[in-house]
């Protein structure tokens, strides 16, 4: 039963059952029901002094409503039937306002000549996979089509990957970009779609685009949630929603660092599950998804008001960003915050964002673009979108290339070690980095400086290289050969385990170990209070713990070490 049908049955039942929002507030309220049975969401602000009079209220309903902006005076929301219901319930007022998707003039856009060579139009959805398919088709040794998997109504979640076949196969930093994950956000898309096509024109020719296609695995998803940009029907753009079609926010919909794995109380949406399959079997170092509704670069951390270890980084690269776009653009745009660039956190706080996912799950550096203040322009300024932009898009792909990079190994055998590189003294929240299991290649960016770098792997004798210093956009390249430790455990402190959610209310998940683990649970005094072997998916129940903090002991057959869990 799709969530629309759903919606229209309830939508009488919201409408009698609440009183206050008939009393106060009529032509809202129909406005409200009709968007809600057309689209599955509706589109409303709320004065905005509620942030200030009553912040407890306010990230309470931050939780379940999808704040989509905010300025002075009014917050600018996103909710589904349920969503909405709940937020009536607190008696604010508000307003409904017209759907981005629907403000635009779309009748104009017929007059419009399409021009595959200008990307000056919103493809229909069977445009968009033959468009796909034609780039796999006609560039057979750059690019592979890969489908992740499909949405909620069936449609095609596709990736489209490119690499040369030049060059060593496997010493290759992952790059992703990917976009509308808010379906109504249409810019990315086509912004993506021209970049593929950029790429895969100008290999060869084009010193910058061919240095990229060689020593990068692209991978570019230019929509991310097609059954909220089709929604209106496969024809058209026009009449897109934010949410898919069960009515949920993908941009709310990730496990967080501290919210956990279901911060928006829905359970994860097709178009989340396989995104987390592929970022688990994809390690990639730098990513970007790509929104509009503002023009800024918003870098993590989005639920955190502290900072991330490469704070110093994540604002160089933001600043690269949007000074550039800043040279190529008329005054006045990408302008947002501060010029152009923000913390997410500073902006306005979620949970469930997909850069968070991104940074903290999988030590990946994730920034969410926003490419236009209006969602979804007139298509003829589409390749002006481009023209800002495309330098900056290539620029933060660079990004990946640079840094402390190189392979670790096994010093008798030579064989590829999946080892942890930690920074002291400066990573924290799961910014260190991992070699990759199987080649053993990592890849550190960082802003330029004098750093400690260890390399760790378990079973193995960790090793520490003292003032290793780079600058900005330059590559150091440091190959490590580790020696085995002769009782074959660990003595490194720091391997690859992660305790999540923490701090947690009930449970607890354990992630980095293969078949079977011995978990202990002290108190501070000492005492062991729970003890289980576990296998890698199951849960650890802690809710009879009170709250304070204790101490995890994690054992394996090659890993020996203690973390520290927080009980709210
Ligand atoms: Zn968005």
């Amino acid at each position: 039963m799709s969530f629309r049908w759903l919606a229209l049955m309830f939508c009488v039942f919201l409408l009698v059952s609440n009183n206050q929002l008939q009393a106060q507030n009529l032509p809202d309220s129909l406005a409200a029901e009709k968007q809600l049975s057309q689209r599955g969401e509706v589109y409303f602000s709320f004065p905005a002094k509620i942030i200030t009079e009553n912040p407890i209220e306010f990230d309470a309903l931050s939780r379940y409503i999808s704040i989509d902006s905010k300025d002075d005076q009014y917050v600018y929301a996103y909710a589904n039937l349920y969503t909405f219901h709940r937020f009536l319930e607190l008696g604010l007022s508000y307003h409904v306002l017209t759907p981005p998707s629907l403000q635009c003039d779309t009748t104009r856009w017929k007059t419009i000549l399409k021009s595959i060579s200008d990307w000056n139009y919103y493809p229909s959805y069977s445009e968009y996979i033959t468009l796909m398919q034609q780039f796999a088709g006609k560039y057979p040794q750059l690019c592979t089509l890969d489908t992740i998997g499909t949405s909620v109504d069936g449609r095609l979640l596709l990736f489209a990957h490119i690499r040369s076949r030049k060059s060593l196969p496997d010493d290759r930093p992952s790059f992703m970009y990917t976009s509308t994950m808010h379906g109504d956000e249409t810019v990315g898309y086509v912004l993506m779609l021209h970049l593929i096509d950029y790429l895969l024109q100008n290999y060869g020719t084009n010193t910058q685009v061919t240095n990229l296609v060689d020593s990068l695995d692209i991978w570019i998803n230019p929509l991310a949630n097609p059954d909220g940009t089709y929604a209106g029907g496969d024809a058209s753009v026009a009449g897109a929603t934010r949410f898919n079609a069960n009515g949920v926010d993908l941009n709310r919909n990730y496990p967080d660092p501290v919210a956990g794995d279901h911060p928006d109380g829905n359970n994860w949406q097709p178009e989340t599950k396989a995104f987390m399959d592929f970022a688990s079997s994809h390690d990639f170092v730098v990513s970007a998804n790509l929104h509009s509704g503002t023009e800024v670069v918003n870098y993590p951390w989005d639920t955190w008001q502290k900072r991330t270890a490469d704070d110093a980084w994540w604002q160089y690269v933001s600043r690269e960003y949007a000074d550039t776009v800043h040279t190529y653009s008329p005054s006045g745009y990408f302008t947002d915050l501060n010029d152009g660039i923000t913390d997410g956190y500073d902006w306005y706080w979620i949970t469930g964002g997909r850069q968070d996912y991104m940074n903290y799950f999988h030590h990946d550096r994730e920034f969410t673009l926003e490419l236009s203040m209006v969602k979804k322009p007139d298509p003829s300024q589409l390749p002006s979108f481009w023209d800002y932009n495309y330098r900056s898009l290539l620029n933060y792909m660079k990004q990946a290339l640079y840094g402390i990079r190189g392979k670790v190994t096994d010093s008798l055998t030579g064989t590829p070690l999946p080892a942890e590189v930690f920074i002291s003294g400066h990573d924290t929240d799961n910014s260190e980095v991992y070699s990759d299991s199987v080649s053993g290649y990592y890849y550190r960016p960082i802003k330029s400086g004098t750093y400690d770098v260890t390399f760790s792997a378990s079973g193995y004798v960790s090793k520490t290289y003292y003032g290793l210093t780079i600058s900005d956009g330059k590559i150091l390249k440091q190959n490590v050969k580790l020696a085995e430790n002769a009782n074959g455990i660990s003595t490194n402190k720091r391997v690859r385990i992660h305790i999540y959610p923490n701090p947690t209310l009930s449970i607890i998940k354990i992630q980095g170990f293969t078949k079977v683990a011995l978990v202990s649970v002290y108190n501070l005094n000492g005492i062991k209070i729970i003890e289980k072997s576990i296998t890698p998916d199951e849960l650890i129940d802690v809710s009879t713990l009170k709250p304070g903090i204790y101490l995890v002991r994690v054992y394996t057959t090659t890993i020996s070490m203690t973390k520290k869990l927080v009980i709210r």
